[in-house]
């Protein structure tokens, strides 16, 4: 893989930032696609150029507002809260997402020279996606082999890993503080640590406490 070239799905936030530092670290070329689906905070995008502008990487931003045309839901639109309840999808849900930014993530490589799609989705926080799971991205990429006649291969390091372990893959690949500092997860649109009250900075923070605890404590 060290000689060849990816594609990271690139959202400026804690998981696809470590999935682009993984990606520098594997492979000889990088580049970065994010998608402009109307986020409530057009900083996302502001964040993940910069951050794409700091790594040296490539970056292109694709236009997906028909997401919102399509679906609306509460990650574009300000009148609908952020809420999960029980054994529902969240309302941040938009069904295909994942189906269609990976697929326009593949039109790009390829048109790249890249065979390799990195995407930092991932099973074990799990949201309940079901274009999250493995067995759908196993599937799907099937599909773009078959559908382009070329020999993608879609890798996704954060599949089975929880968020402690993302801050601590983040950590093996140096980037710890910077994806701390440098990212937005927040669903309110506060850089780094967060507002600390959305679904998101929670879930960040205890991961991250997790690790840190680990990594300070620890039983060495
Ligand atoms: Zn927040």
């Amino acid at each position: 893989m060290k000689q060849e070239k990816a594609v990271v799905v690139f959202s400026g936030g804690q998981d696809s930032t470590t999935c682009l530092f993984w990606a520098l670290k594997n492979f000889k070329e990088v580049e970065a696609v994010t998608f402009n689906y109307g986020q409530r905070h057009s900083k996302e995008i502001e964040v993940a150029k910069a951050i794409a502008d700091d790594l040296g990487v490539k970056h292109t931003v694709l236009d997906m507002s028909l997401l919102n045309q399509l679906a609306p839901n509460a990650l574009t639109r300000a009148d609908i809260n952020i809420e999960q309840k029980e054994g529902e999808l969240p309302t941040t849900f938009v069904d295909g997402r994942n189906l269609l930014f990976l697929s326009f993530a593949a039109v790009l490589a390829k048109q790249a020279g890249a065979r390799h799609i990195v995407t930092g989705v991932c099973e074990t926080d799990f949201s309940g996606y079901p274009d999250c799971r493995d067995v759908f991205v196993k599937s799907l990429n099937v599909t773009l082999n078959l559908a382009m006649d070329y020999q993608f291969v879609i890798h996704t390091p954060l599949m089975w890993i929880n968020k402690a372990e993302t801050w601590e893959l983040a950590d093996e690949l140096g980037a710890l503080d910077y994806v701390r500092e440098n990212t937005l997860t927040c669903y309110n649109g506060v850089m780094s640590d967060g507002c600390g009250e959305c679904p998101a900075c929670k879930l960040r923070k205890r991961g991250l406490d997790d690790y840190l605890t680990k990594k300070n404590g620890g039983d060495e």
